[in-house]
Order: C-alpha cells, then structure tokens, then sequence
C-alpha cells in the first residue's frame, strides 16, 4: 500500500519512513508542499501522511489543494501545533484524522491499520483481467486460483499496467514509477521485469506497443 510521507524534519522523516517499511508499506518521502502536490498529480498512493509545519506551502493550504481533486484521499496530519483549534482547523480542512507532536510511531501505525481496514471495506482491492486477479491490499497475484510469486517490482508494473488496462503505459511512465517509490533501477529494468512477467504470467497477457510501451487489453 502506498504511502505519500510528507514531511520536512529529515529526522523524523527517515525514522518513519523505514519504521513504515518494516511494516510493509511502500514510502515515497517529500520534503516540500509543493513536492507534495506533484506526487500526488504523478500518482495517487492510498494514504498521505501530512506535516502541517512545511517550509513552503503550509499543510492546510495543501490538504486544501488535494481535496479539490481528490476528496476521498486519506490524509492524516502531523503538527507540533498541540492546540485544539489546530486541531479542528486541521478536520475542518478535510483531514481524516491527526497527531500532534511527539507521537509514538506505533500510534501512527495504529491509525495506518484502521485506515487500511477502512480502505479495503470501502474499495475494491482486486483487479481482474482475465485470467489474472491481483489483490492491492494483499498484494496477491493469482492465475485462476493458482497464486504467483512476484517480486516487488514485477507486483508495482504488473499493478501500474493493470489499473491503466487498456492505455497503453509508456517506458519511460513505468521507469518513473519505479523511482517514484525509491527503487534504485538500471536503464533496462523495465524490459526485464516484463520479461519475467511474461514468463509468470502468460506470454501474450502484457503486450508491447514497439516503439512506446506496454499495454495489458481491458478485461
Ligand atoms: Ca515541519
């Protein structure tokens, strides 16, 4: 499940980012507001995580700027700002639920898990294209009812080309996605790991658009 990380103390940052990753989320890190909206337009993750004391953009006027496209993102913010009128400008903006500093990080975690649970209920975690089911909750990928291993970069293309099913994703696009998320990838990356989906999967289930990309037809 992917996390946006919003937040400008490059000590805590760090501290939470890998404390998200032992629990198994995938974390893109920003420092700024600005950084922040971009990720966001770049690709939507499930959960932001929002410092409300930012250098640039302050986080309301960013919570605000999210929620007019986007007003069922779950946004839990962050603020030292400990005051119960913070607290209510931060709900009144459209945050789902907040944390004053200092916070436990299992606090946090603890949040993270209700909202997932609150995700999964709502949402429809699995995308079927014919034969293939992958479940974004479980990360699960299955052929019918035969379940395949893929390691975490084979998941996030086989997951990008899957939401986009029909559109074709270009190289580049899906060389992106696997930077947004702090994979460090080799110039070729992408053509391997479609390789090795192929081989997994079915050959014909990714097709190559020559010249452009990859694209899997819609169901
Ligand atoms: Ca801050």
């Amino acid at each position: 499940m992917p996390i946006l990380l919003v937040e400008d103390d490059d000590d805590l940052a760090v501290g939470l980012k890998t404390a998200l990753q032992n629990e198994g989320f995938a974390v893109n890190r920003v420092a700024l507001g600005r950084d922040a909206l971009g990720a966001v337009a770049a690709a939507v993750p499930d959960i932001v995580i929002l410092d409300i004391g930012l250098p640039d953009i302050d986080g309301l006027t960013v919570l605000q700027r999210i929620r007019k496209t986007l007003p069922d993102l779950p946004v839990i913010i962050l603020t030292a700002r400990a005051t119960l009128d913070d607290k209510v400008a931060g709900l009144d903006c459209g945050a789902d639920d907040y944390l004053a500093k200092p916070f436990e990080t299992e606090e946090l975690l603890a949040r993270l898990r209700v909202m997932q649970r609150r995700l999964s209920t709502v949402k429809s975690n699995e995308i079927e294209i014919g034969p293939v089911t992958l479940d974004t909750v479980t990360q699960d990928v299955r052929i019918g009812t035969e379940r395949v291993e893929l390691a975490r970069r084979e998941y996030m293309l086989l997951k990008a080309l899957m939401e986009n099913a029909g559109r074709v994703q270009t190289r580049e696009a899906l060389e992106d996605r696997l930077y947004s998320w702090g994979e460090e990838i080799a110039s070729n990356a992408v053509e391997v790991h479609i390789h090795h989906l192929r081989k997994k999967l079915a050959p014909d289930f990714i097709k190559t658009v020559r010249g452009v990309g990859y694209v899997i037809d819609k169901a």
